[in-house]
This record gives structure tokens, C-alpha cells and sequence, in this order.
């Protein structure tokens, strides 16, 4: 059987999850950065800083404009990055952020404390409270970092308010509404959480359903769907490389009476134990063993000859019926029955044709008394 590889096992391989974040995170930065080159030029002239400032006011803009263009430039990163380049990416992400948000507190304090008056306050208000909102809303995915950015936005421009002698009203409005930014920033970390969870349970479900649909339940082996995908796939490898595949079914004999003897549990255990021998018997990445019901088995063979399947079928014959399974209070001797064809590229065209003479095989190695390896007649 083929082993399922799964790359977000694999050690250091970033979770679902942790790119999800960094898909959220860049796709929200790059929303804002025009807005506080527009807003930084509006409370500019409302100040009139862009008079009597004009050198340091354009440098503020200049850098504002570059924190843009950084942010437009960030870029995410594939499904198999590591964990350790994801969170570096994030970590870069909120420091770019934070200096944003650093450079917009100090710039407008600087504005406010240089010219304060109230057309420039009522800029520096808004544009400080809408900042803080489009945060609160927009970066939940780090509390710690996302009230720092608060802070950093918002401290600043009431501390002015407070330094250059605002009216009461303008600062006690502002801090109601930081208290008020504050608890949805909260609410929405925590409903953040909620949603990842949520998601990381449907991916939980989906891989889960993906893996059911595609495994026996009784022994863990392929199932017929997946056997049968397998046989399709393989063979149109097989037929365009120009190699060689054979297929075995094999066929618990007089299995009925285990069942009869010692109960359906007893007959479950020596299913297990039988897939689990098969599986043992055939364990290549060339292998394929599947259960296709009942106490039937399909053993797919990349690259090995007719004489090579029956050899190796006869081989396992052998050594399951010198096996005894311990059944109940005793052990039990059972057999198996194992039918072999090869692909035949003038006659299989389709699995089906190839599955038919293994199968018609397994009928003569029961006919000639079970406990027996048949092959296909090669026409
Ligand atoms: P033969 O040598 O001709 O193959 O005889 P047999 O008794 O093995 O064949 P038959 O097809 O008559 O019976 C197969 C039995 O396998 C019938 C069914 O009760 C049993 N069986 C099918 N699936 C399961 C299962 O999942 N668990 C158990 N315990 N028994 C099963
Ligand atoms: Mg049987
Ligand atoms: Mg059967």
C-alpha cells in the first residue's frame, strides 16, 4: 500500500492555520497605507504646517508614501513554507505596522503641539479615531500587538489634546471612544479565534471524510474505490511506459465456517490479522493491497511478470496456511485461494478486462480444491 504522506505532519512545516493568518494579515495591510498619506496631507494644510513646516511636513509624507509602497511590496508565501519563514513574515508585517502607527502618534502630536488650533484638532481627531477603528476591526490576530498600535495611534493625539489645552468635551470624547476601540478590538481577537477554530475543524472533517472514503474500516487497508482508481491510474501508466503490472485476488476459504465456529468478532480479528499479513507480504510504494469486500483481497504488482506474481502469490499461500490464527479458546488453521493475471496490453484497454481474468483465475483455484494459486490463461 502507499503510504499517505502528510506535508503539515512533516517537522517544521507551517500549520493550515498559521498561513491562513499571514493570507488575512497581508491582505488587510495593504488596505490602509494610502490612507495615511492622504490624511497626513489633509491635517497638514488644515494645520498649516504645509506652510510653516513645509521641509519636515514633506519628509512625514515621504516616508508615509514609502511605508505604502513596503506595504504593497510584502509579499505571502507558498502552502509548504516553514514555520519558522511564516512567523518571521508576520513578525516583519507587525513591525511595519507598529512603526506606522508609531510615526502617525508623533507626527500629529507634532502637528497639534506646533499648530494648535481647532481646524487641525478636529483632522487630527477623526483621522486618529478612524485609524484606531479600521485597527480594531482589521488586525485582531494579535491582541498584545494590536492594543500597542492602539496605544501608539491614539495616546499621542489625546496627549496633545491635553498638553496644548483642548476643550474638555474633545478630550473626554476621545477617551470614551479609545475605551469603546478597545472592547471591540477584544471582541473581535476573540471572535477571530472562534472562526480559525471553526475552520480548523472543517479541515479536521474534510481530511478525515477524504481518508474514510478512501480506507477500509475493518483493516485499514485501500478499499475497492480507492482499488479500483488505482488499477485505472496505474494501467494508463502502465500501458504508456510500455512495463509490466499484475494483479492477484485472493479469497478466504471457507471462511463462513470461522464466522459460523466462533462468531462474527472472531471473524473481524482474523480479517485484520490476514490484511494485516498481506500487507506485510507486499509492503513496496509499487504495491498496491486493498480489501474489495467480504473476505476478498486485490494485490496490484508494478513491473513484475506473470511468473514473478504467481511466485510471490504461492509464497504468501504458503505461508498463511502454515499460520494458525488463535480463534477463541484455540487456534485455527486457515487457507487462502489467490487468482493471478498479467496486463495484457492488446486485451486491457480498461482495468476491468484484467480484474475479470484474475478473478475467473481465483474461480479455478477454488474448483481444483482451494488452498491454491492459479493463473490466468494468456491469450
Ligand atoms: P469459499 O471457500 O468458497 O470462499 O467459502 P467462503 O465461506 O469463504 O465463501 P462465502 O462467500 O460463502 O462466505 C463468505 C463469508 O464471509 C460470508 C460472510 O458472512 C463473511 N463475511 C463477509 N464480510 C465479513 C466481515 O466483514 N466480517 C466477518 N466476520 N465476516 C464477513
Ligand atoms: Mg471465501
Ligand atoms: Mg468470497
Amino acid at each position: 500500500m502507499h503510504q499517505m504522506t502528510n506535508p503539515d505532519s512533516a517537522a517544521g512545516i507551517a500549520a493550515p492555520r498559521l498561513l491562513q493568518e499571514l493570507g488575512e494579515t497581508l491582505q488587510r495591510l495593504r488596505l490602509g497605507g494610502p490612507f495615511y498619506v492622504l490624511l497626513w496631507l489633509l491635517a497638514g494644510t488644515a494645520s498649516g504646517a504645509w506652510q510653516h513646516a513645509r521641509g519636515l511636513f514633506l519628509l512625514v509624507a515621504l516616508v508615509f508614501v514609502l511605508l505604502t509602497v513596503v506595504r504593497f511590496r510584502i509579499r505571502g508565501l507558498p502552502d509548504g513554507a516553514s514555520e519558522a519563514a511564516v512567523r518571521a513574515r508576520l513578525n516583519g508585517i507587525w513591525a511595519l505596522l507598529l512603526t506606522n502607527a508609531a510615526l502617525w502618534g508623533v507626527a500629529i502630536a507634532w502637528l497639534l503641539m506646533t499648530a494648535p488650533n481647532e481646524s487641525a484638532r478636529t483632522v487630527a481627531a477623526i483621522s486618529s479615531y478612524a485609524f484606531a477603528t479600521a485597527f480594531a476591526h482589521n488586525f485582531p490576530m494579535r491582541l498584545r500587538s494590536a492594543f500597542l498600535a492602539l496605544a501608539l495611534l491614539y495616546l499621542s493625539t489625546l496627549g496633545a489634546f491635553v498638553a496644548t489645552g483642548a476643550r474638555f468635551e474633545l478630550i473626554a470624547v476621545g477617551a470614551l471612544y479609545l475605551l469603546y476601540v478597545s472592547l471591540t478590538l477584544r471582541r473581535s481577537h476573540a471572535e477571530y479565534l472562534q472562526r480559525l477554530d471553526l475552520q480548523d475543524e472543517l479541515r479536521r472533517q474534510r481530511d478525515l471524510f477524504e481518508q474514510q472514503s478512501r480506507r477500509d474500516g475493518l483493516t485499514g487497508l485501500a478499499n475497492r474505490r480507492r482499488f479500483s482508481a488505482m488499477l485505472d491510474t496505474w494501467l494508463s501508466e502502465v500501458s504508456e511506459e510500455g512495463s509490466r503490472m499484475a494483479l492477484l485476488i485472493l479469497d478466504l476459504d471457507h471462511f463462513k465456517t470461522i464466522n459460523d465456529r466462533y462468531g462474527h468478532a472472531a471473524g473481524d480479528a482474523c480479517l485484520r490479522t490476514f490484511a494485516e499479513q498481506l500487507q506485510q507480504a507486499f509492503p513496496a510504494q509499487t504495491e498496491l493491497v486493498a480489501r474489495l469486500g467480504g473476505e476478498e483481497f486485490g494485490v496490484l504488482l508494478r513491473d513484475a511478470s506473470l511468473d514473478e506474481a504467481i511466485r510471490r502469490a504461492e509464497a504468501f499461500r504458503r505461508r498463511f496456511a502454515e499460520h494458525a490464527l488463535p480463534l477463541g479458546d484455540g487456534i485455527f488453521h486457515s487457507s487462502v485461494s489467490i487468482g493471478v493475471a498479467e496486463f495484457d496490453p492488446r486485451r486491457d484497454a480498461r482495468g476491468d478486462t484484467l480484474y475479470h481474468s484474475a478473478d475467473a483465475a481465483l474461480y479455478r483455484a477454488k474448483a481444483a480444491g482451494r488452498n491454491a494459486v492459479r493463473a490466468a490463461e494468456q491469450g
